[in-house]
C-alpha cells in the first residue's frame, strides 16, 4: 500500500506566536564594507592568529567540551573583575542568555517588561518563550521616562526587566539613578544588559554584590569574537545555580572555549582595538552631528543613530556605493527615517562619510 502523504501544514500545527512571529533578519554576507553589525573591524596580530592556530589543531574535537567551562570562568571572572560572591553563566550568545531566562520566568501571565526602542529580541524572546510583553517607550530623546517605567512595573509587576546599557539601537546610557530607583521598585529580576560595555565606563557589576534582584549580561561579541558566540550573565549564586539546570550542558562547544581561553589572555589586544573604536566614534560623530539633513545621537557604544530625511533611499544609496549599514526606518515608530552605523576602521567611517555625502547630496539635488 503507498503511504498517504501527511498533508499537515506549518499553519495548521505551530503555535500561533511562532506564525505571527517575523524571523531575524540577518543579511547575506557579501564583498561590501559592513557597518551593520556592530563587529569589531580588526583582525588579531600574526603571532596571537598563529598562537589559536596552533592550539585548534591539538583540540579534542573528538569530545565533549567542559560542560562547566571552568578554566574559561575563571578567566571571564578576572576580566570582569567579579567578586567572590558572584556567579558566571555563559551562553552560545547572550541571545540564548535572554531566551533562557524567559524559558525560566514564565509562569502563566508572568510579563518581560523592556523600554522601547531597544534590542528586538527581548521582545521576539518573549513571544516564542510564550512569556507577556510589555514595551514602555523612552522619551523622544531616548532617555528613559522614568515615572512611565515606574508605573509599568506598578501595574504589570514583571517578573523579567531588561536593560540595554548602553541601550542598542540609540546608543545612549540611561540615567544611572534611574536604574536604581527600577532596581528597587522591581517586584522581580532586573538584568542589566552590558553587550556595548567595552566602548563606555559605566558599568552595574560593581552593583551586584548591592542588589539581588540584579543580573548583569555581557556579551564578547561586540569586543571581537562575534563568530564565537559567546555571553555570560553575571549574579547571585540562588539565582544563577537555578537556571544553571536550565542551560544545555555543552552549549559552549570546545573551539569557542578555547579560542576565548586565549584571547582574554591577550585582553590588552582587544581592549586597545576597543579603545581605537571609541576615538573613532568621536571623529564620525562629529561629522555627522555637521552634515546638513542629519541629525545624530550622542553614543557610548561602537555605533550611532542617526536620523535623515529619507532613509530608504540613503540606505540603498550606500549599498550601491558599497557600504552596509542598518535600516531601522519601520522599526519602531520612534525610529522613523533612522538609520545605525558601526564604527568601523578609520579608512571605513571615512568611506562611509563620503558615500553619505554623495547620497544626501544626490537626493537633494533629484
Ligand atoms: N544585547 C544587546 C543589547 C545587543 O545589541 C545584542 C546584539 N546585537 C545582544 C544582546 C546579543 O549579542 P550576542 O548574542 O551576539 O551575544
Amino acid at each position: 500500500m503507498r503511504a498517504v502523504p501527511n498533508a499537515v501544514t506549518p499553519q495548521a500545527l505551530l503555535r500561533q506566536e511562532v506564525l505571527a512571529l517575523h524571523a531575524y533578519h540577518v543579511p547575506p554576507m557579501s564583498d561590501m564594507i559592513k557597518l551593520d553589525a556592530m563587529e569589531n573591524p580588526y583582525s588579531l596580530p600574526q603571532e596571537l592568529a598563529q598562537e589559536i592556530a596552533r592550539l585548534v589543531m591539538d583540540a579534542p574535537l573528538n569530545r565533549y567540551p567542559d560542560a562547566a567551562a571552568r578554566s574559561l570562568k575563571e578567566k571571564i571572572r578576572a576580566v570582569a573583575g567579579l567578586s567572590e560572591g558572584v556567579d558566571v553563566l555563559l551562553g552560545n550568545g547572550s541571545d540564548e542568555i535572554i531566551q533562557l531566562l524567559a524559558l525560566a520566568l514564565n509562569k502563566p501571565g508572568a510579563v518581560l517588561l523592556g523600554v522601547e526602542p531597544s534590542f528586538v529580541m527581548y521582545k521576539m524572546i518573549a513571544a516564542f518563550t510564550g512569556m507577556q510583553y510589555a514595551g514602555v517607550p523612552l522619551r523622544e530623546d531616548f532617555s528613559l521616562d522614568l515615572p512611565a517605567v515606574l508605573e509599568a512595573v506598578e501595574r504589570h509587576r514583571p517578573a523579567l526587566i531588561f536593560l540595554a546599557y548602553p541601550n542598542n539601537p540609540t546608543g545612549n546610557l540611561f540615567d544611572h539613578d534611574a536604574l536604581i530607583r527600577i532596581l528597587e521598585a522591581a517586584p522581580g529580576l532586573v538584568v542589566v544588559d552590558e553587550a556595548y560595555y567595552a566602548f563606555t565606563d559605566a558599568s552595574f557589576i560593581p552593583l551586584l554584590a548591592r542588589y539581588p534582584n540584579l543580573l548583569v549580561m555581557r556579551t564578547f561579541s561586540k569586543l571581537g569574537m562575534a563568530g564565537l558566540r559567546l555571553g555570560f550573565l553575571a549574579g547571585g549564586k540562588p539565582w544563577l545555580e537555578q537556571l544553571e539546570k536550565l542551560r544545555l550542558p555543552y552549549n559552549v562547544g570546545v573551539l569557542p572555549q578555547l579560542v576565548a581561553e586565549v584571547l582574554l589572555d591577550h585582553h590588552a589586544v582587544l581592549e586597545r582595538q576597543a579603545a581605537q573604536i571609541r576615538e573613532d566614534r568621536a571623529w564620525l560623530y562629529e561629522r555627522l552631528v555637521g552634515t546638513v539633513d542629519v541629525r545624530a545621537y550622542p553614543s557610548e557604544a561602537n555605533f550611532i543613530l542617526f536620523r535623515v530625511a529619507h532613509a530608504g533611499r540613503v540606505f540603498e544609496g550606500l549599498k550601491q556605493r558599497g557600504i552596509l549599514i542598518k535600516n531601522l526606518h519601520g522599526a519602531h515608530p520612534a525610529l522613523d527615517n533612522c538609520l545605525r552605523v558601526t564604527v568601523g576602521t578609520q579608512q571605513q567611517n571615512e568611506q562611509f562619510m563620503v558615500a553619505l555625502q554623495q547620497c544626501l547630496h544626490h537626493w537633494a539635488e533629484s
